[in-house]
């Protein structure tokens, strides 16, 4: 007599019936497609009644071998879906289920560690249409959240697979000026007012936008007098002077000393991010207040706007001395999403984009369970 063991509990069970017969792809065998046939016992448990046991070759809702869908994961690591599903005859779903699956199997082994800085980002997900929120862990250059949206829900769901003292433990979390994502840490990370970064490069971004709203008023001005010193320069003000060729540097520092309102809007600029080199948080703040009244006074209007909403938001853009920390996902995770988002053009719906990140970028233990 065969002793068979519950799938539930492991405990002994006594032998039911036979399923009727299914399939499941395996590796092939030379160059020939291989299928296992079998009909699945099904056992019964005292506890847990009749149920079909554990099938040594496969996991319970898979229609391939474990070796067949460790090979895919493999391959979907390195190549393209399409690539994948062609080179192994599989079908979108197939691709989808195998990854979907590897997924969820990653997640639910993943030990509960501390994540000490966290950038919060989003990723447009067919341009510009959808969003998606994901959680760069910052320390470890990897995504281990990812959520359709960017509302405050959106992120509200990361703060639930973490435990207590995983909250307890994060020291930083850095983002855009985005209200959702604020309410968000806001409620859920304890002392979040001391956590919260404004990221330096959203806010970099501000300012240019501010700058390049001068210019493009000055330049209507300027060109309706003859001059067009001004024209096709928006660029130049954006960039580092130390990045310019040595003709268009001496070019731009002369428009710079021009007195033109671009000039002034761009030597603000320049030294509001000057806040970003200090270390010690005293002398910033001394001049944050300076440069503050500064832009408040220029009479430049988009300056004015951007000056109020940095004072307003100060408290949460001062931290970066403290934490030393940007949103912005590693290169190679940026460059995985790019390439996902490239090669994933059979994605039907957001979830798959999300399964994708997870997988590529996750740092999950994807291989299907051997017994
Ligand atoms: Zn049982």
């Amino acid at each position: 007599m065969i002793q068979w063991a519950c799938a539930e509990c492991g405990g002994p069970a006594k032998w039911y019936d036979h399923q009727p017969e299914r399939q499941w792809r395996h590796l092939d065998t030379c160059q020939y497609r291989t299928v296992l046939h079998a009909r699945p016992p099904r056992a019964e448990c005292g506890e847990h009644g009749v149920r079909v046991v554990k099938l040594p070759w496969a996991e319970a809702s898979s229609r391939f071998t474990v070796l067949f869908e460790a090979l895919a994961i493999e391959w979907l690591k390195e190549a393209s879906q399409k690539a994948v599903a062609r080179q192994m005859e599989l079908s979108w779903e197939e691709i989808h289920g195998i990854m979907e699956r590897a997924v969820e199997r990653g997640l639910e082994r993943r030990k509960a560690e501390k994540v000490a800085q966290m950038g919060i980002d989003e990723k447009a997900f067919r341009r510009g249409h959808r969003y998606v929120t994901l959680v760069n862990d910052v320390v470890r250059g990897r995504v281990p959240y990812v959520a359709a949206g960017r509302e405050q829900s959106s992120l509200d769901g990361f703060w639930e697979t973490l435990r207590p003292e995983q909250l307890e433990g994060i020291e930083a979390v850095a983002m855009d000026m985005w209200d959702p994502y604020v309410s968000s840490v806001g409620e859920h990370v304890p002392g979040a007012n001391g956590k919260i970064v404004f990221d330096k490069f959203h806010i970099a971004r501000h300012l240019g936008d501010a700058v390049d709203k001068v210019r493009r008023k000055a330049n209507k001005l300027l060109k309706a007098a003859g001059d067009d010193r001004l024209a096709g320069t928006r660029y130049e003000w954006l960039k580092n002077p130390v990045a310019m060729e040595p003709k268009d540097r001496r070019e731009f520092a002369e428009l710079r000393k021009s007195g033109l309102k671009t000039a002034r809007a761009w030597a603000l600029k320049e030294t509001g991010m000057a806040l970003f080199s200090y270390v010690y948080e005293r002398p910033a703040r001394k001049h944050f207040r300076w440069w503050h009244n500064w832009a408040v006074r220029s009479r430049l209007q988009p300056m004015i706007e951007v000056g109020r909403m940095l004072k307003r938001r100060f408290e949460n853009i001062i931290t970066y001395l403290r934490h030393r920390v940007t949103n912005a996902a590693s290169e190679s995770i940026n460059a995985k999403i790019q390439w996902v988002k490239y090669t994933a053009r059979g994605f039907r719906n957001l979830q798959n984009f999300i399964h994708a990140i997870h997988f590529h970028c996750g740092g999950l233990n994807l291989a299907p369970a051997t017994h």
